[in-house]
C-alpha cells in the first residue's frame, strides 16, 4: 500500500487522533518558516533571528525587537490552508481530539478548530506589561515602533521567545493528549525545538504518521513517513 492510502486507512479507522505540528503546517499560507531554504534563518539581518527573538534581546533592544517582529512574524493577510481546513474537519466528525501546535499564527482556530494546543504563544494576544490590559495584533500593528499601553507600559506579545519557559499546563495538555491518542499525526515541524519536539515520546500507539517536506531527526521513529507538502496531502484525504 502506498503512503498515502495507508495515512487515509489510518485516518479512518482511529477514533482519538493528535496532531502535532509546526511552521511546514503554515507555508502553503504565506508565512515563512525558520528552517526551509526560503525560511526566515536564510535570510540576512543585522543579528541572528534567534538572538532578536530571545527574551534578552527583548529587553535590552525592543525598538529592533519589534522591528523584526512585525515585519517578520505578524502576517494579517494570512488564511488558514488545506491543511488547517483538513484538520478542523476530522475535529468536527469526532475523530480528532485535539491540535498541537508550535505555530503563533492562529490560523488552526481560524479554520474552525477548537481544542488547539498553543505551545509558543499567539501573536493575537498582547499584554500590557505593567497593568496587564490586553491589546489585539492590529493594535500592535497599528503602534508606530515600541507598542506602548494607555498606561505608558510596554506591550508584550504573549509569544514564548527563546530563553522562555513553556506553560506548564499547555504541556501537560499536551502530554496527556499525546499519550491517550490511537494515532499520532506529526506535520510540517524540523522537530529541532526542544521541549516541543520531545512530545513525541509520550505516544504510545503504533500509527504515528510523520508529513514533511524534507527528513526530520525523528523519520526512524515514525511508522510511516510522508515526504510532502501537508496542505496538499491533508487536503486530497480528508477535504
Ligand atoms: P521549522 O522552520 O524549524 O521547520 C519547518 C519544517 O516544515 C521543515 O522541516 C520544512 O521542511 C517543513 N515544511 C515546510 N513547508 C512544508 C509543507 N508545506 N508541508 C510539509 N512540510 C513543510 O519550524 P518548527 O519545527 O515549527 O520550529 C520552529 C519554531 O518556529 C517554532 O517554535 C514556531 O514557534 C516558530 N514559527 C512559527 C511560525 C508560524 O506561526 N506560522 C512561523 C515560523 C516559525
Amino acid at each position: 500500500m502506498d503512503g498515502q492510502m495507508q495515512l487515509k486507512q489510518w485516518i479512518e479507522t482511529s477514533r482519538n487522533i493528535v496532531f502535532f505540528g509546526g511552521a511546514g503546517v503554515s507555508t502553503e499560507s504565506g508565512i515563512p518558516d525558520f528552517r526551509s531554504q526560503d525560511g526566515l534563518y536564510n535570510q540576512q539581518y543585522k543579528y541572528p533571528p534567534e538572538t532578536i527573538i530571545s527574551h534578552s534581546f527583548y529587553l535590552k533592544n525592543p525598538e529592533e525587537f519589534y522591528r523584526f517582529y512585525k515585519n517578520k512574524m505578524l502576517f494579517p493577510e494570512a488564511r488558514p490552508n488545506a491543511a488547517h481546513f483538513a484538520l478542523a474537519k476530522l475535529e468536527q466528525e469526532g475523530k480528532l481530539k485535539a491540535v498541537i501546535t508550535q505555530n503563533i499564527d492562529g490560523l488552526h482556530q481560524a479554520a474552525g478548530s477548537r481544542e488547539v494546543l498553543e505551545l509558543h504563544g499567539s501573536v493575537h494576544r498582547n499584554y500590557c506589561t505593567r497593568c496587564g490590559k490586553f491589546y489585539s495584533m492590529e493594535d500592535v500593528i497599528k503602534a508606530d515602533g515600541i507598542p506602548r499601553c494607555d498606561c505608558g507600559g510596554i506591550i508584550k506579545p504573549d509569544v514564548v521567545l527563546y530563553e522562555e519557559g513553556l506553560d506548564m499546563e499547555t504541556l501537560n495538555k499536551a502530554v496527556a493528549y499525546i499519550s491517550d491518542a490511537d494515532m499520532l499525526i506529526v506535520g510540517g515541524t524540523s522537530l529541532t525545538v526542544y521541549p516541543a519536539a520531545g512530545l513525541i515520546d509520550y505516544y504510545r500507539g503504533s500509527r504515528l504518521a510523520l508529513i514533511n517536506k524534507t527528513v526530520t531527526p525523528m523519520d526512524s521513529r515514525a511508522n510511516l513517513v510522508i515526504s510532502g507538502k501537508i496542505g496538499e496531502i491533508l487536503g486530497s484525504i480528508v477535504l
